[in-house]
């Protein structure tokens, strides 16, 4: 017979969404329990955000010592830059256990109890838990959060195995794919495929929509479409992938091109990245009465499902899937169970998509803002006229800061930045556009020098028609 537990909060999902939210539950008191088969962190930490920046940083280096190789640039020469993609997945998987054991720490010291396990539930309040050892928990609590996140989308014609793989095993790899064919020209596909590039696979990117990474504005891609284009990354945009091809021994991936027409493209590896689906399925949630959004769970301001004292967040309530949203979403559920008054209503998510230069977007486009029926005022600094960007290499990548303001108020509507480490300046972009920050805010405020946030300052100015770094 099954063990048998009560709490106050069950959490369901270890991710950034199901952690935070455990944690916090716990500061707050409250008995708390959570349950995640495949290792606390998620695929956040696990298989995702982290595991990716990892290889993008150590792609990046490798491109550097390969660059000065070549090149007796900046006075800094080396010999013969190696690539041993075994190690740097052995680095990758050092920091990922060193942050997944960090939380389960986090998790014991806010007295939350964490169970490895499968969770099913049988009504809204009561799921079994399914342990690697075959033992089963059941365990009622007054409140759930549902945190399942979501996972890799298969293509019908083409499922994952053999060549064709999703980004899990692309960040398991050990051996570098000479030829990488990707699936999907957005987030991942850009983020990995681009790594892949500056780690010396010869890349080709197939995506359906006639232009890569189709949530920025066509000002913001075209920064990256340079690099692609500069780095011999062949480009095929208007174009849907038909399937895996196995001939001769190799591989090939079938694509209609713009025209109709069908093309192939030999591939070591073909890696898939055309989206992420909720996880819904396999764990009772048809038990629950909860409501549906689509493929997502129906939530309301308080991430409230339909059925009372449910709860769910993360990417399981759908668009924007980013780690920072579950997160806040996380923190706050388990503050409104503890009586606070709280509710989901940021200004905006920002997003930072960690391609090669980076791409930063916090509110509104010009075209978003007046497709609202606001008149608005932008200002554009491009990274070439900073001094930080130049001492770090950036600038010449045609990247710039682009702040979009309301005309009559000029409070601040939207900011995006691509460039060089311009992710870093995604927290400022946010708190300006969370606080109401007007164009004069921004301004009246002392950005360090040398550094990039100058050219967020220097982008207001030229919003307000008197930058000091470039011509009016
Ligand atoms: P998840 O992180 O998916 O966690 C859900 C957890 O629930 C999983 O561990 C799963 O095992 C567990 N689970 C599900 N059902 C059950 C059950 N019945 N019983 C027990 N456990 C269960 N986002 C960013 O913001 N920045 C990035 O740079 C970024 N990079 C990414 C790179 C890649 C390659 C990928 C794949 C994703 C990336 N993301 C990034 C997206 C980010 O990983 C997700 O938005 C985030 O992990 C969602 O968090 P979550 O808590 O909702 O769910
Ligand atoms: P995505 O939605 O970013 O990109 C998928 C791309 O695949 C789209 O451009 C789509 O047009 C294309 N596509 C779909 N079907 C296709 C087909 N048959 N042939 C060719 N192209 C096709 O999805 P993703 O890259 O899989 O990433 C999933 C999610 O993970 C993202 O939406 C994002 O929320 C999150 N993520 C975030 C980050 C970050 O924050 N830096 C990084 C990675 C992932």
């Amino acid at each position: 017979m099954a063990q048998s537990k009560t709490c106050q909060v069950l959490v369901v999902g270890g991710g950034p969404g199901g952690y935070p939210a455990a944690i916090r539950a716990g500061q707050l008191g409250l008995d708390t329990i959570i349950v995640d088969k495949h290792g606390l962190g998620g695929t956040c930490l696990n298989r995702g955000c982290i595991p990716s920046k990892a290889f993008i940083h150590a792609a990046s280096k490798y491109e550097e010592m390969v660059h000065h190789a070549e090149k007796d640039e900046m006075g800094l020469k080396v010999s013969e830059p190696t690539l041993d993609m075994a190690g740097v997945t052995a680095w990758k998987d050092g920091i990922v256990s060193k942050l997944t054991k960090g939380v389960g720490q986090l998790i014991k010291a806010a007295k939350v109890e964490a169970i490895s396990g499968w969770a099913t539930f049988q009504n809204a309040k009561t799921c079994l838990v399914e342990m690697e050892d075959g033992e089963t928990i059941e365990i009622t609590a007054e409140n759930v959060i549902l945190a399942t996140g979501s996972k890799e989308t298969e293509l019908p014609f083409m499922s994952f195995g053999g060549n064709v793989i999703g980004s899990t095993e692309a960040l398991e790899l050990t051996e570098r794919p000479e030829k990488l064919v990707v699936v999907g020209g957005g987030y991942i596909g850009l983020e990995l495929g681009i790594a892949f590039r500056k780690m010396g696979s010869e890349v080709a990117v197939v995506e359906a929509a006639d232009t890569i990474l189709p949530s920025y504005d066509k000002e913001m891609i075209r920064p990256v479409q340079m690099w692609l284009k500069k780095n011999k990354v062949a480009l095929h945009t208007g174009c849907k992938a038909k399937g895996a091809v196995e001939e001769g021994g190799q591989t090939f991936l079938a694509f209609e091109d713009a025209k109709g027409e069908t093309q192939r493209i030999e591939a070591d590896k073909i890696l898939v990245a055309v989206g992420r689906k909720p996880v819904t399925e396999g764990w009772g949630l048809e038990n629950m009465g909860v409501d549906m959004d689509g493929p997502f769970v129906k939530i309301d301001h308080q991430c409230r499902t339909a059925m009372r004292g449910v709860y769910a967040i993360g990417d399981l309530v759908g668009e924007p899937l980013l780690a920072h949203k579950a997160t806040k979403q996380g923190e706050l559920v388990a503050e409104i169970i503890a009586d606070h008054k709280r509710a989901y209503d940021p200004v905006s998510v920002a997003a930072v998509c960690f391609t090669e230069p980076e791409l930063v977007g916090v509110g509104l486009t010009p075209d978003e803002a007046k497709a609202k029926g606001e008149a608005v005022i932008t200002g554009k600094f491009p990274l070439a006229a900073s001094g930080r960007a130049l001492t770090m290499e950036g600038g010449a990548d045609g990247g710039f800061v682009r702040v979009t303001a309301r005309e009559s108020d000029h409070v601040i509507l939207g900011i995006h930045a691509v460039g060089k480490h311009v992710s870093e300046l995604s927290g400022e972009f946010a708190l300006a556009l969370e606080m109401g920050a007007t164009l004069e805010d921004v301004a009246g405020t002392i950005h360090v020098h040398p550094t990039l946030t100058e050219g967020f300052a220097e982008g207001v100015l030229t919003a307000l028609g008197h930058p000091i770094h470039i011509s009016a």
